[in-house]
C-alpha cells in the first residue's frame, strides 16, 4: 500500500528553517519562522503560563477527559476576550481545538457540511495552510485580491471588485489582525464596507484571528472580529492562543460560530461536537485550562497582560527601527511602510533574487515572497539587515 504514496510538496518554512539550522555562519539572521523570538532570540514560556501550570501540577487531581467541545470555562473565557460582550453569550456555539489550525479545519469542514456548494475566498495572499487544507478538502476556492506590491498596504478596490463575485453561501475568510503574510490590514471604515458586502451577497465571513495582542492591543485586534460578529447573521471565528500565550506547542485553539438567530446556536454545537469526535475526539486540555486560569484569575490576567503588550511594544520599536534604518540609508521612504504594518510579520515586497542573495551573501534567511518575522530582529542585527537590504540596490 504504502508504495502507492505520492511525495508530498515540501514546505517552504520548513526547509528554511533546515537551511538555517545547517548554516554555519556567526551573524546569520532568521527572519523565517512564525515564532515570536525576544532579544535573546528565545520564544519564553510566559510568566503567567509558568505560573497557571505551578498551579495546575499542584491541585489537579485527574486526567479524565474533560468533553468533546472542551471545557466550558475555557469557551466562556476566550468568548470574553475575543468578542467582550459584542454579542449574547447564547449567540456563540464553541469548541475546543488543536490550535488555530485545527480551529480552521473544523469549520471547514462544517462549512462544507453545511453547504457543499460554498465557495471559500481567500486573500492573496494568505497563510499557506488555509489553501493546502481547503484543497485538501476539495472545496472551491476563489481568491480575492488584498495586498498592493506597489504600495505594500492593502489592495481595497480590488479586494471589494473581487468580492463582487460572491454568491449567497459563500464563505470570505479574512484575518482578524496582523494579516500573515503581509503585515496590512483593513482600517474600520473599509471593514464596515466589507461587512456591508457580505450581507448584501449573502456570503458568511470566516474569521482567523492568530495575533490578537500583537498588532495595537488586545481590545483594538478584536475591533473588526466584534464588529463582524455584531453585523452579520452568522460567523464563523477560528481563534488561536498560540503566539498570545506562547503555548504553541500546547495546541490550544477555538471554533466559535456566531449566529444572530438563537435558535442555530444548538444545532451548531451539536455539529462542532460531532466533528471533533469524527477528527479527534476530545481536544486537548492542557493549554486551555492554562489559558483559562490565566483570563479568569486577576492577578494571572495582568501578569499576562503586562508581558504581551511589553512584546507587542518591542514588535513595533523593531518596525520603527527598521523603517528609520532603510530611511536612513536609502534616502527614501520607500520602506515607511514597515511601521505601518501590524504583528509579526512584513512582506518586503523584494523579488525573489534579492531575496535569495540575502540569504547566500549575508545569511539573511527570509521566506521567498520577503515575508519576515520581525520579532526575529533585535536591536543589533537591525542595522545589518537594512545595509544588506539597500546594498542590493533596491
Ligand atoms: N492562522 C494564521 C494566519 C496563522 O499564522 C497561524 C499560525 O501560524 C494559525 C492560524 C494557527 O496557528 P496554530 O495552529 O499554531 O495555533
Amino acid at each position: 500500500m504504502f508504495e502507492n504514496l505520492k511525495t508530498q510538496p515540501v514546505d517552504k518554512i520548513m526547509q528554511l528553517m533546515q537551511m538555517h539550522r545547517e548554516d554555519p555562519r556567526e551573524g546569520k539572521i532568521d527572519l523565517g519562522v512564525g515564532v515570536y523570538k525576544n532579544a535573546k532570540g528565545v520564544t519564553p514560556v510566559m510568566k503567567a503560563v509558568k505560573e497557571a501550570e505551578r498551579q495546575l501540577l499542584e491541585t489537579q487531581e485527574t486526567k479524565a477527559y474533560v468533553g468533546l467541545l472542551g471545557d466550558p470555562a475555557y469557551h466562556d473565557a476566550m468568548i470574553d476576550l475575543v468578542l467582550k460582550g459584542a454579542v449574547a453569550r447564547d449567540q456563540v456555539a464553541a469548541a475546543a481545538t488543536p490550535g488555530g489550525t485545527g480551529a480552521c479545519r473544523q469549520a471547514f469542514e462544517l462549512i462544507r457540511m453545511a453547504n457543499p456548494n460554498a465557495r471559500i475566498f481567500t486573500s492573496n495572499p494568505t497563510w499557506p495552510n488555509h489553501l493546502s487544507i481547503i484543497d485538501y478538502l476539495g472545496i472551491e476556492r476563489v481568491t480575492y485580491r488584498y495586498f498592493d506590491e506597489e504600495t505594500r498596504a492593502v489592495d481595497f478596490d480590488g479586494m471589494m471588485a473581487d468580492l463582487d463575485g460572491l454568491k449567497a453561501g459563500d464563505v470570505v475568510l479574512l484575518h482578524g489582525c496582523c494579516h500573515n503574510p503581509t503585515g496590512a490590514n483593513l482600517n474600520l471604515t473599509e471593514w464596515q464596507q466589507v461587512i456591508d458586502k457580505l450581507n448584501a451577497k449573502g456570503a458568511l465571513p470566516m474569521i482567523d484571528l492568530a495575533y490578537q495582542g500583537f498588532g495595537d492591543g488586545l481590545n483594538e485586534d478584536a475591533a473588526a472580529t466584534r464588529l463582524v460578529a455584531a453585523s452579520c447573521p452568522e460567523t464563523l471565528i477560528a481563534a488561536s492562543c498560540s503566539k498570545n500565550f506562547g503555548v504553541y506547542r500546547e495546541r490550544t485553539g477555538i471554533l466559535m460560530g456566531v449566529s444572530a438567530d438563537k435558535g442555530k446556536v444548538a444545532v451548531t454545537q451539536e455539529n462542532l461536537s460531532f466533528l471533533n469526535r469524527q477528527n479527534y475526539s476530545f481536544p486537548p486540555d492542557h493549554g486551555a485550562r492554562v489559558v483559562t486560569m490565566i483570563l479568569t484569575d486577576p492577578a494571572l490576567r495582568k501578569m499576562w497582560e503586562d508581558e504581551l503588550e511589553e512584546t507587542r511594544l518591542g514588535m513595533l520599536k523593531l518596525r520603527e527601527q527598521l523603517a528609520g534604518e532603510l530611511q536612513k540609508l536609502s534616502g527614501s521612504d520607500q520602506f515607511g511602510f514597515v511601521a505601518q504594518h501590524r504583528g509579526m510579520f512584513s512582506r518586503l515586497g523584494l523579488p525573489a533574487d534579492v531575496v535569495e542573495k540575502l540569504r547566500v551573501e549575508n545569511g539573511i534567511y527570509m521566506v521567498g515572497d520577503s515575508r519576515i518575522n520581525v520579532a526575529g530582529l533585535n536591536a543589533e542585527t537591525v542595522p545589518a539587515l537594512a545595509k544588506a537590504i539597500v546594498d542590493t540596490g533596491v
